[in-house]
């Protein structure tokens, strides 16, 4: 497969960055996950925004124009002829050979670093996982207070879901002062009732490109939705659960720790909204 480095499309082994490059030195870079559906990128607007947000946030000078970043992700979903997958982009500071230091080297010296690369995942949309809906356990979210920027800083959530995976479960909620914050890779949503209830977005969560979509679509199905925090408990009474990213889409949640949601099985909420957000994406996929 071709991946794609600073201008040059190259073979995935031969695409390297520098050992002085501050994403990998300091966790000194953003990315973005785009899905493909049917060889089209989903939401790339909305994803594009976010990345100018998170670059413009750490004072990272955004390399190339979206056109170009538009062009270079569908050259990579061409090549590699992605029909269901994804396109992840990651942008760091940079580095100069021979340098380590806290403090953000001049830009003018050193040009950020722009990488892409592509994951087919064939039923994507057809997720088995769906049907079943997913187990998570809770955690303490010990992240650091800037979760809105999209950083590589990915370390805690890593090993949240190892925290998961060891409990026999599929992934975590992070929990702080009782209340939800999200999941390690997703946006967690409650259903009371016919209400959706779901954080609204702060400096404490990631503002998902697929929680921006799945609420419109919720309104406009006429379904009520609520953003304001819930906490743990709340969660573990509530008639049904789910969570949304980039890659997963809505995915139902069917048990929390050890509490069982509703039957056990997807809800109707999530199971409808998962329907509503894959056909209306598809629609606008570019
Ligand atoms: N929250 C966190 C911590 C994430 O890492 C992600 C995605 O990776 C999300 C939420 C969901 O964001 P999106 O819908 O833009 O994929």
């Amino acid at each position: 497969h071709t991946a794609y480095v600073n201008g040059t499309y190259l073979p995935e082994a031969e695409a390297k960055v520098s050992i002085f490059d501050r994403g990998f030195l300091m966790a000194d870079g953003v990315y973005e996950v785009t899905s493909v559906l049917d060889g089209k990128l989903v939401d790339f607007d909305g994803h594009i925004a976010r990345l100018e947000r998170s670059l413009a946030a750490l004072d990272i000078v955004k390399p190339v124009t979206k056109d170009e970043l538009l062009q270079i992700h569908r050259e990579l979903v061409a090549r590699n002829g992605i029909d269901e997958g994804l396109v992840y982009l990651q942008i760091t500071r940079g580095g100069a050979p021979g340098d380590r230091d806290f403090a953000f080297p001049d830009p003018g010296t050193t040009p950020p670093t722009l990488v892409l690369f592509t994951q087919s995942k064939p039923g994507l949309a057809d997720n088995p996982a769906a049907q079943t809906g997913i187990r998570i356990i809770s955690i303490d979210d010990i992240r650091w207070g800037r979760r809105d920027i999209k950083t590589v800083q990915l370390l805690y959530p890593s090993m949240g879901k190892m925290m998961a995976k060891s409990a026999g479960a599929d992934d975590a909620w992070m929990v702080e002062d009782g209340y939800v914050t999200e999941g390690t890779s997703n946006n967690a949503y409650i259903v009371q009732g016919n209400q959706i209830i779901t954080r609204p977005p702060s400096s404490e969560i990631l503002s998902g490109i697929t929680r921006t979509a799945v609420l419109r679509f919720a309104e406009e199905a006429q379904m009520e939705v609520a953003e304001r925090k819930f906490t743990l408990e709340e969660a573990k009474a509530a008639d049904e659960a789910f969570v949304t990213s980039a890659t997963t889409f809505v995915m139902p949640v069917v048990q929390i720790d050890d509490v069982a949601l509703g039957a056990g099985t997807p809800g109707p909420v999530a199971q409808r909204l998962r329907k509503i957000y894959i056909e209306e994406s598809l629609k606008t996929a570019i």
